[in-house]
């Protein structure tokens, strides 16, 4: 490719950054020293154009040492890649977490987004807003991050303004407390649930539905964390880490798709497609490789359920993984990484190292012929880079866009070969249903649902935190399980499935989750979120923060989305002035068009919780 280049020239720094992930050039066309010889001949083109999927490694490290991407960085990876540097730009201009302007090498991230919201968040000067960090849990949140030789990062949950003001200042936050189970209990009518809240403060299980025709279940999603610890391979496989994976391999992938088939288990992601029709499908494609990609990328508001799953349990992810490509015939595993988790990535690439080094990872896997291998991919800030087709441009170095479908990914993900894409939760499901079976996973919950479900309860509760309950227990119950809402405060409504989701009324409150119920009532689960607003909460407000995260999230892609978000937030804004039926006319049509008309999930369930607001709360009458 004929590059033209501007005369910015990066930094030695800048150079070694991209060079630690990149390796040094081996000749002049692509940034190295320049020879007589090697300045007449060229070679090479096509090897380096196929390594464009180290792009976003490589802005990662850039970003990282100098806090931004300067132009003649730009410039340095278009010359190492053989890329336009507008199309470097246009990559690295999309990412939330990468900066194209110098910036302080000490960044504070202060999230506005629904929960922080609800809890009074303030950016003080200095300090960047922030969309939702994952952290809802530990409401208000903030984000810390330096750049230079050794870059790091930090949360600070539950923050307080001078709390933020002294990191502003150059102080490092203190490590937080790991999280902590909580005693799973018995419920009133005989079942389990578990719950994991934040650091120090324990929250009580109790029990859902269905008395007495069942044992206790276990509760196996949580059932390790706080328990195992999170950085040993030893300590995993002494609660029965591993078993899972060798019942698997004893079995035949034959047999571990038809038992994912036989449990019923869908994604838990928000769209629920059937897992072992995906497993399935990847499985019988000629085309070669395959791949096992993790959407770790969880950035739905309200959504923290993986965070917690990778910091407490990250082993687990590692082995579901394994079995997930033992199936599907896949030898590589991303683990597609959402870039605000610092812990989560800290712990799953230990459990990587760890694991390569016992054999259970790499060639030949516990003496199988299995080969199979994991790596870690840091998102970079973009919310649209939860949706599957998103994350295949995103790894493969170009802007988080999704793509259209058909193709699927079944047949052609990433890089175009077949590609299984599970998320965290889904894959650790997995487990369960390959050691106890698919007839023990189906026999709880209920026949549309079985097993169990992860929650996220956050907002005016006394005990946010992730919480597992056999499928069929009630929203009300969920509210218990979290300590109920907070003294004096009564409840307003409950946006179940996040801000892509839509608002339950307290007089709602005894809906079983299931995907049969809740989809019969016309609301979702979506991604597990219970965010539970009371009588605090400004709702126009809080719908106008739903409002402007989709209008900035929205990829720009296509059309309905990208002016659609854009006019639904103008709206929002103007009917909290004082609502009219013009307004009301044009959203409802807003939401159609986008509904009928985007290319993605973000698009077509950007007008959710707006529209259920003014249709189920009354919200702007
Ligand atoms: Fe991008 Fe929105 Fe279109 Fe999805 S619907 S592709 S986010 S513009």
């Amino acid at each position: 490719m004929d590059l033209k280049l501007g005369t910015d020239v990066a930094s030695a720094a800048e150079i070694a950054a991209a060079d630690a992930v990149l390796g040094v050039p081996q000749e002049g066309w692509r940034g190295g020293v320049r020879t007589e010889v090697g300045l007449r001949t060229g070679a090479g083109g096509l090897a380096v154009r196929e390594r464009r999927n180290e792009l976003l490694p490589a802005l990662h490290s850039i970003n990282d040492r100098m806090g931004w991407i300067s132009p003649g960085a730009v410039n340095y990876l278009a010359q190492r890649l053989d890329v336009a540097p507008a199309e470097i730009f246009g990559v690295a201009s999309f990412y939330g977490l990468f900066s194209m302007h110098e910036r302080a090498a000490r960044q504070v991230h202060v999230c506005i987004d629904l929960a922080c919201q609800m809890e009074g968040a303030v950016v003080p000067a200095g300090a960047h807003s922030s969309p939702c960090l994952g952290l809802c849990e530990r409401a208000p949140a903030a984000l810390v991050i330096e750049t230079g030789t050794a870059p790091r990062q930090a949360v600070i949950g539950n923050a307080t303004p001078s709390q933020i003001e002294v990191a502003i200042a150059g102080a490092w936050p203190d490590p937080e407390a790991d999280v902590v189970l909580a005693t799973p209990g018995l419920g009133p009518n005989g079942l389990g649930a578990a719950g994991i809240g934040a650091a120090g403060m324990g929250t009580a299980g109790l029990g859902t539905a269905d008395p007495g025709s069942r044992a206790v279940p276990r509760l196996p999603l949580l059932s390790r964390i706080g328990v195992v610890d999170p950085t040993s391979l030893d300590s995993y496989r002494s609660h029965g880490g591993y078993t899972a994976l060798r019942q698997a391999i004893a079995r035949g992938p034959n047999a571990v798709i038809r038992e994912v088939l036989d449990s019923g288990l869908v994604g838990r992601g928000g769209a629920a497609f059937p897992t072992g029709r995906k497993w399935e499908a990847v499985s019988r494609q000629p085309a070669r490789p395959h791949y096992v990609v993790c959407n770790a990328d969880e950035s739905e508001p309200g959504t923290f359920k993986d965070r917690v799953l990778m910091e407490g349990d990250p082993f687990a992810l590692v082995e579901a993984m394994t079995i997930a490509g033992f199936a599907t015939g896949a030898e590589v595993g991303i683990v597609y990484l959402r870039g605000e988790y610092p812990r989560a990535n800290d712990r799953l690439k230990n459990a990587v190292v760890q694991a390569r080094a016992r054999g259970l990872l790499g060639t030949n896997i516990l003496g199988s012929g299995l080969n199979f291998d994991v790596e870690i991919f840091r998102g970079a800030g973009a919310y649209i880079c939860g949706e599957e087709t998103a994350i295949f441009n995103s790894i493969e170095g170009f802007r988080g866009e999704p793509r259209n479908k058909p193709p699927f990914p079944v047949e052609s993900g990433l890089f175009g070969k077949p590609t299984v894409v599970n998320n965290v939760e889904t894959l650790l499901n997995v487990l369960t249903i390959v050691r106890e079976g698919a007839a023990a996973y189906t026999a709880v919950g209920t026949a549309s649902s079985p097993g169990t479900k992860l929650f996220c309860v956050s907002g005016g509760v006394n005990f946010p935190g992730v919480y597992e309950v056999v499928f069929g227990a009630t929203l009300r119950e969920l509210i218990d399980l979290a300590g109920g809402l907070r003294v004096g405060r009564s409840l307003q409504a409950v946006l179940l499935g996040g801000a892509a989701g839509m608002f339950v009324r307290p007089d709602e409150l005894d809906l079983p989750l299931t995907f049969e119920d809740t989809r019969s009532a016309g609301v979702t689960l979506g991604s597990g979120v219970i965010m539970v607003l009371d009588d605090r909460v400004d709702l126009p407000r809080f719908l106008q923060r739903v409002a402007a995260f989709f209008r900035d999230e929205s990829c720009g892609q296509c059309v309905p989305c990208r002016v659609g978000t854009v006019r639904q937030e103008e709206a929002v804004a103007r009917m909290i002035t004082g609502a009219t039926a013009a307004d009301r006319e044009l959203l409802d049509d807003l939401g159609q068009v986008m509904k009928d008309a985007s290319i993605c999930g973000l698009g077509q369930t950007a007008a959710n919780a707006i529209e259920s607001a003014i249709k189920r709360l009354g919200v702007f009458a």
